[in-house]
């Protein structure tokens, strides 16, 4: 059946609102969507009555709201539509009511202590600029009401709410410099995003045997096998089968959901793979994601695999990120990322490029800190994934125009001449194919839109999102009032922009890095630059405490200072949980798996030497020596694996009496993260020593190879 046939119809989407709703009402909502109006709520009665009909007609019996906690997942708490008419009679009932709002216990989502002080209360909002959609259960399907979580005096409580905020302030900052350029059509600007999720798939057979993997999302143990990813044989490779129909089967149902996948191919490491969709406006990308996400984990079971979404599941491999491509788009669907045909176009391309490259500059820490986790530390800086310096990649062709304005002498007429004899028309020709790749850089622009690759595949990207928004909102106020002021003496729009952009130019130098972001270089480069280098959760996760940052989140109004804290809060406290469920689980494969295993092999040693020593001859003793050495090996394995884990287990104790929560958190990062590395290295080794057929875990090979 053609995509086309199928997309799309498991959303309340315009045909379905067409046909269940009275044409009014439908224009409304179809209002409120398209140009992010505020909902006439008086409606709500017939858009859930419309609702539940198209619902059932396709076979649901529930319906929840379904919304964003801060646990990066998506939640759901479903309700059946039976109710009792005054005869006592089962009839389906969906109120307006139930449409708008639902009470969920927020007492057992994350709030970083809003809790303590707000009401107990929380509220999941319907959020009608996302469709409702079905979501199809073994059994039927329930009807999903896209949702924003808050608490009683409307603290965000979920990771939507400020995604939705940071919209409208890119958007009222964006079109106040479009306004100022002369456009008088658009409405609205809105950013627009692509979000590439990377993932493994492994069998779930493997998969049930690997506490780590269950457990913490990652392995805590495992030898590198002979063959990795060195052959480069899996990058873009034959999908298999096996992996191909999970492929097809997922995206089937993601067409149904109006999820644009596009592009899907196996990635570097073995048992890696990507999904692409098209570019979609920011928060529905982010909804999307979600559903992604979940969607190929329970597709993924029914083809007997596991999906793996951690940021690093298998040392020695290349781990998973989440390529965020981001632009703007206005209402009159320009990207004004776009370079233009014309010098006036091209004037608009630079005020936004200069808006992005000024806000990576001002708030590198906190775009950093959004992409912060304890998975995301084992990718960041591993040289295969961006370091932890926030840097932007512009190309070749790009960087040189930018030195050439930044050059441009102080008359403006030459400068203007000179700009155009650079080929500054002819920009264009910095289109996405020749634009040079570098897939080394954090933030990399690539052609008409950017790439923020620092985002781990684990992550929901609304924080991410509105954190960029946020500062790119920020940057285009700073350079509309500069332009508005440079208006005031009276000089030509064309040339107070240009002064504009030739003044970020030289302010936001120092975030432009064009070379290799992996070398070591440039990490001493970046030290004498002054940029951040956050290498650890825990100091990148500071930003959002800093009071600066606090009162940029306040100005723009997406975080106010109590929901940043919390953030804070909630962020760190993931972060140690992290650690403390990794400690636990190595330490019972330690002691219930790895040093079992051991010591029986210690014992079977044992035997062969005792055998050995009643031998006589030369090959004996030599063989006997042999044996000996292995066993003192083994021996002094054995007693560092025991030493190691009981002084981590000694250092966790230790830090779980440290009250401070930032100065516990970097003890989990300076201490305990570099402890369990320590213990793994001791327990690779064992598996690479011991006999095959003691050793309890699934080794990579299995793991990684079998299909
Ligand atoms: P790659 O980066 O692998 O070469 P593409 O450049 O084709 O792949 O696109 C990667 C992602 O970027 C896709 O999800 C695509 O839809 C998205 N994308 C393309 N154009 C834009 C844009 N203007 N704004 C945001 N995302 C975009
Ligand atoms: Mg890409």
């Amino acid at each position: 059946m053609p995509i086309s046939e199928i997309f799309g119809i498991n959303t309340f989407n315009r045909a379905a609102m067409q046909r269940y709703l009275p044409a009014e009402t439908c224009s409304k909502l179809i209002e409120t969507i398209e140009n992010g109006s505020r909902l006439d709520m008086s409606i709500a009665a017939e858009v859930a009555q419309g609702m539940k009909e198209w619902a059932m007609d396709r076979g649901a019996t529930h319906f929840c709201h379904w919304f964003q906690p801060q646990t990066g997942l998506s939640a759901e708490k479903h309700d059946a539509f039976i109710a009792f008419d005054s005869r006592g009679n089962p009839i389906e009932k969906f109120s307006g009511g139930q449409l708008i709002q639902s009470e969920p216990d927020a007492s057992s989502f994350p709030s970083g202590g809003m809790r303590s002080t707000f009401e107990a209360r929380g509220y999941t909002a319907w959020d009608p600029s996302s469709p409702a959609l079905l979501l199809e259960g073994p059994n039927g399907k329930t009807l999903a009401i896209p949702s924003a979580f808050i608490g009683y005096y409307g603290e965000a409580l979920d990771l939507k709410t400020p995604l939705l905020k940071s919209m409208e302030s890119v958007s009222k900052y964006a079109l106040a410099i479009l306004k100022l350029l002369g456009n008088t059509t658009a409405r609205r600007v809105v950013s627009m995003t692509g979000p590439e999720q990377e993932y493994f798939l492994i069998d779930r057979a493997f998969y049930a045997l690997r506490p780590d993997l269950i457990m913490s999302g990652r392995t805590l143990q495992g030898a590198k096998p002979p063959k990795g990813q060195e052959l480069e044989d899996h990058y873009f490779g034959t999908i298999k089968p096996r992996i191909l129909a999970f492929m097809q089967e997922a995206e089937y149902e993601l067409f149904k959901l109006g999820i644009p996948c596009k592009t899907r191919h196996n990635e570097v490491a073995p048992g890696q793979y990507e999904l692409a969709p098209i570019f979609e406006v920011s928060h529905i990308a982010a909804d999307h994601n979600q559903l992604i996400s979940g969607t190929l984990r329970r597709v993924a079971r029914r083809h007997d695999l596991a999906f793996i979404i951690h940021e690093k599941p298998f040392a020695g491999v290349n781990g998973s990120g989440k390529h965020v491509n981001w632009s703007l788009q206005d209402s009159d669907k320009n990207n004004l990322l776009e370079p233009g045909n014309t010098p006036q176009a091209n004037l608009q391309f630079l005020v936004f490029l200069m808006s992005v490259l000024k806000a990576v500059h001002k708030r590198a820490g906190i775009i950093r800190a959004s992409v912060a986790s304890a998975g995301n530390d084992h990718r960041l800086g591993a040289n295969e994934a961006p370091p932890a310096i926030m840097s932007i990649f512009l190309g070749e062709q790009l960087d040189h125009i930018l030195n050439s304005i930044e050059k441009g002498s102080k008359n403006h007429d030459s400068t203007e001449k000179r700009l155009l004899s650079l080929g500054i028309s002819a920009l264009p020709a910095v289109s996405r194919d020749y634009t040079d790749r570098n897939r080394t850089s954090p933030f990399a622009f690539t052609g008409n839109k950017f790439e923020f690759r620092a985002v781990g595949s684990a992550f929901s990207i609304s924080s991410p999102l509105a954190i960029l928004n946020t500062a790119v909102a920020e940057a285009l106020d700073d350079l509309g009032t500069r332009i508005r002021d440079g208006l005031k003496d009276g000089a030509p729009i064309d040339r107070v922009v240009m002064d504009v952009v030739r003044a970020a130019i030289l302010e936001t130098k120092l975030i432009r890095f064009e070379g290799n972001n992996y070398s070591q270089e440039w990490v001493q480069e970046a030290e004498r630059r002054g940029l951040p280098n956050l290498r650890t959760t825990p100091e990148a996760l500071t930003y959002w405490n800093h009071e600066d940052e606090k009162q940029f989140l306040d100005r723009y109004k997406v975080f106010s200072v109590q929901e940043a804290e919390s953030r804070y809060h909630i962020e760190v406290e993931r972060y140690i949980k992290a650690v403390e469920i990794e400690v636990e689980t190595l330490r019972d494969m330690v002691h219930t798996m790895i040093l079992p295993a051991a010591h029986r092999y210690q014992a079977q040693l044992g035997s062969s030497i005792n055998g050995l020593s009643a031998l006589q001859g030369k090959e004996a003793s030599q063989a006997l020596a042999y044996a000996q050495k292995n066993a003192c090996d083994l021996a002094s394995h054995v007693a560092a694996l025991y030493q190691k884990m009981e002084s981590l287990v000694e250092t966790k104790a230790e830090a779980a009496t440290v009250m401070d929560l930032p100065k516990k958190a970097s003890l989990f990062a300076t201490e305990i993260v570099p402890a369990l590395t320590s213990i793994r290295n001791t327990a690779d080794w064992l598996e690479e020593t011991l006999p095959d057929d003691l050793w309890p875990l699934p080794k990579y090979r299995e793991v990684l190879f079998v299909k």
